[in-house]
């Protein structure tokens, strides 16, 4: 497999300008397998010089058409490339290989949507109290930062450059320490397809190295940042200085409610990959289970039956259903939670310990008679651990429920459509899917509210925000 190993700018590979590496290790076998470039405060200011000067010089002023032509040449080459996409993602980041080619042909549909998109995204014309002629622009910024997480390392780098770049931006790209590699390939085969060079280039580095030179650099019109809420909150800090646009997709506690009227022998049976997939390690993961007392035994039952089947190991199988976490500081700040969980007296009903000897392995953990008070009932875990609870009264059971701080997704439950719909409005959560676990659709925003973030990635409010509106308007 030929592994990417430099920066990649204005259009090539190169050394960061300190010629230091660092070790990316595979989770699966806790071995180091390659050495990749880590990019310093001076690279980031040839990263973001020449994407202003790419933008200035060509791509701002390119004709729609043919930047809808360049991307819909990213994305065939994307397709042709999904199988290599999805065997080096899973290679750094032990995402199960089903799953990893899934989500590199969701990268290529997405840079498919918004090829479609650069011709469809429309201003208005305004009928305005004195005459005249008044419409709007939809301007592109200049260059944005995308910074990236290492959950979904491809998809999520896919789903900014490409809405960011159809928008009339450049992009200067910074994947996670733990999963540069995708993201150095998306840049190679997006130059290999035609986009011209600097306008999206690729930093691998550390964020705490790079961040503040990256966010703070007076060229960069907008972050658009998906990560921890830490991080976002440090990232909305700094942009504020200079009032630079910001969207931030953060981290969540989803619920997943499930009243007796539902089809829940189905909720039961699907519910655990809604927590469980990608070995927890998801933003939308349905953490926390609200189920309805008439039922609760049962669906317990169901949902430990369901759960004591997933297949945990080697990702580069296709039968794997959850791979290795993705290093071992956050198999230990998972195992935190589990020693947090014994001693405040959850019942485990399965799960909790190490499946394997080798790799960063931990077994889908179902906990149940967890406290309200407790950090696996309130805290975002990042790793394969449900908390079930019963519950009584619809009222109490939303209070609960928009207790958290955060509100990014969430699954409800239910044959009945009034409540349903009632429900529906009145859950603080940017995404909410019923009857079903599906949060993620291209043509849909996405994003959360309350710590969950701001703004939306995905659908055309992701174009909205990678563009400045402009009012013009003309006299009779
Ligand atoms: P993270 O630690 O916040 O890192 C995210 C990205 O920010 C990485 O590229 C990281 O680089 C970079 N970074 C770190 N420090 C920075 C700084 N000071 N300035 C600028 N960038 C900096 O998050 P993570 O651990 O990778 O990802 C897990 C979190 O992401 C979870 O909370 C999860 O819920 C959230 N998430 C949210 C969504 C969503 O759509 N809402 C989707 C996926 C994940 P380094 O890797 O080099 O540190």
């Amino acid at each position: 497999m030929n592994l990417p190993t430099q920066l990649f700018l204005d259009g090539g590979f190169r050394n960061s300008s300190s010629h230091r590496h660092a070790s990316l290790i595979n989770p699966a076998t806790d071995e180091p397998f390659v050495e990749v470039a880590v990019a310093d405060a001076a690279d980031v200011d040839t990263a973001v010089e020449s994407a202003q000067c790419a933008w200035e010089t060509g791509w701002r002023d390119l004709a729609p058409g043919k930047r809808s032509e360049i991307l819909f040449n990213v994305a065939r080459e994307l397709r042709e490339h999904v199988e290599e996409i999805a065997q080096v993602e899973t290679l750094h980041i032990g995402k199960p290989i089903s799953d990893a080619r899934d989500e590199a042909a969701l990268g290529a549909r997405v840079f498919e949507y918004y090829a479609g998109a650069v011709t469809r995204f429309c201003g208005q014309t305004i009928p305005v109290a004195r005459g005249g002629f008044d419409f709007t622009l939809r301007q592109p910024m200049g260059v944005v930062a995308a910074i990236v997480p290492w959950n979904f390392p491809f998809p999520i780098a896919c789903w900014k450059a490409a809405p960011a770049l159809a928008a009339g931006n450049c992009v200067v790209l910074k994947p996670a320490s733990l999963s540069p590699l995708t993201a150095l390939k998306l840049g190679e085969l997006a130059h290999a397809a035609g986009l011209p060079a600097g306008v999206l280039q690729v930093l691998s580095g550390s964020g705490s190295a790079i961040g503040d030179a990256l966010v703070t650099h007076p060229l960069i019109r907008k972050i658009s940042f998906t990560g921890s809420t830490a991080i976002g909150r440090r990232i909305m800090e700094l942009a504020s200085r200079d009032l630079k646009r910001v969207s931030l997709e953060l981290g969540g506690k989803s619920p997943n409610i499930v009243f007796a009227d539902a089809d829940w022998q189905r909720a039961a049976e699907t519910s655990p990959m809604s927590v469980f997939a990608n070995t927890g390690q998801d933003c939308c993961a349905r953490s926390r289970v609200f189920v309805e007392r008439g039922i609760y035994e049962p669906f317990v039952e169901k949902f430990v039956a369901a759960t004591k089947k997933l297949i945990v190991g080697d990702p580069a199988k296709a039968e794997t259903q959850l791979g290795p976490l993705v290093s071992s500081g956050q198999r230990a700040t998972v195992e935190e939670f589990l020693a947090d969980a014994r001693k405040g007296g959850s019942q485990f009903a399965c799960g909790g310990g190490r499946p394997h000897s080798k790799g960063y392995y931990l077994e889908p953990t179902v906990l149940l008679d967890v406290g309200k008070e407790d950090r696996c009932w309130r805290e975002e875990i990042f790793g394969p651990v449900v908390c079930i609870n019963p519950f009584d009264d619809e009222t109490q059971m939303l209070r609960d429920v928009n207790a958290s701080p955060y509100g990014l997704s969430g699954s409800l439950w239910t044959n009945d459509l009034r409540r349903a719909l009632r429900i529906a409005r009145r859950i603080e959560s940017g995404v909410l899917s019923v009857n079903s676990h599906s949060s993620v659709h291209v043509e849909a925003p996405f994003g959360g509210c309350k710590q969950s973030g701001l703004g939306r990635d995905l659908g055309m409010a992701a174009m909205e925000g990678y563009t400045e509106l402009k009012n013009v308007y003309v006299a009779e």
